[in-house]
């Protein structure tokens, strides 16, 4: 039989998409887990498995899964015995602590005695801790922004992204507990077949990231500019400068990284570069 990476995703929720199209994008090719537990890969040698998140640390730790993409925020609640392999720049969010909007907030102190409703409570419970905070600790699975409405506890502890779900149930942000991503996650004790499966995922997923965060871009300049122009955009090794038919002029081409890109296409048009085009990358091996 010939060895698997068994690879487990969220089946359906916000990680998701995200997971599907990073396996995707990296070249795995099976059918998306409606109505299944597992899909086989067609063309790399894994399994994807369908899970619920909450459920993937403790699967990975026992090896149902070998590896897993899952919210750090889950990796740290749930204290298993796996690695985080590898941030993946999506489902960012953070975990705030947050308090009805008419409550006077001083700081901390404000959550001694206090009740605190959250599905993390070793998080919850581990960061005030830390800081000499006494608390107690309403453990929900969900809904938890309700809680303090319905007099369950009198501050919450949940994700958040834009902060719309607490203003609309009249609360209020006050301390960011954690930051979190989708992340990675491995079993720590894989076959050595494994980890070279892994590591050739890992080779994948990081090409197509490296491509997510660059843009190739080619432009028009004077001859005499190609000089400054490269100080800007010197890409991977430096760009490729060809000939214009055009005497004195050249094509230049080269990588921008996307969150530098505003600031380097003013110095580049100031340097004096000429239809500027710039086009998404699909993949990026450096
Ligand atoms: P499941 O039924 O699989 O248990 P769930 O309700 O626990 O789903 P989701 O709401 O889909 O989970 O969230 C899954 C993960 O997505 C979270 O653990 C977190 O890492 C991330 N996430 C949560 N809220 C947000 C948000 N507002 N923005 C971006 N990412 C988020
Ligand atoms: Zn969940």
């Amino acid at each position: 039989m010939t060895t698997v990476l068994r690879i487990a995703i969220q089946k359906s929720g916000r990680l998701q998409q995200g997971s599907l199209d990073l396996l995707k994008e990296s070249g795995l090719s099976f059918s998306n887990g409606k109505d299944q537990l597992k899909a086989p890969a067609q063309n790399f040698p894994a399994e994807v498995l369908f899970l619920r998140d909450d459920d993937i640390p403790q699967y990975v730790e026992d090896r149902v899964a070998d590896a897993g993409i899952v919210g750090e925020n889950i990796v740290a609640e749930k204290k298993k015995k796996i690695n985080i392999i590898k941030r993946l720049d999506f489902a960012r969010c953070r975990l705030s602590l947050a308090i009805p909007r008419g409550e006077q907030y001083n700081g901390l102190e404000w959550f001694n005695g206090k009740n605190i409703a959250t599905s993390y409570p070793n998080i919850v419970t581990d960061f005030l801790k830390e800081r000499g905070i006494n608390a107690g600790i309403h453990e929900i699975s969900g809904s938890v922004e309700i809680a303090p409405g319905i007099g369950l506890a009198e501050a919450v502890c949940d994700l958040v992204s834009s902060g719309s779900t607490l203003l609309s149930n009249g609360l209020r942000e006050v301390e960011v507990v954690m930051q979190s991503e989708a992340v990675l996650v491995a079993n720590p004790d894989l076959s050595p077949e494994k980890s070279e499966i892994l590591d050739k995922l890992l080779f994948r997923i990081t090409a197509v990231m490296k491509a997510k965060n660059s843009k190739y871009i080619l432009l028009n300049c004077p001859n005499e500019a190609i000089e400054r122009i490269t100080k800007i955009i010197p890409g991977m090794k430096s760009p490729t400068v060809m000939p214009l038919s055009r005497e004195g002029w050249s094509s230049l081409h080269s990588v921008v990284d996307e969150n530098d890109f505003w600031n380097r296409i003013d110095q580049l048009r100031e340097s004096g570069a000429e239809g500027i085009l710039v086009i998404p990358i699909e993949k990026m091996i450096v």
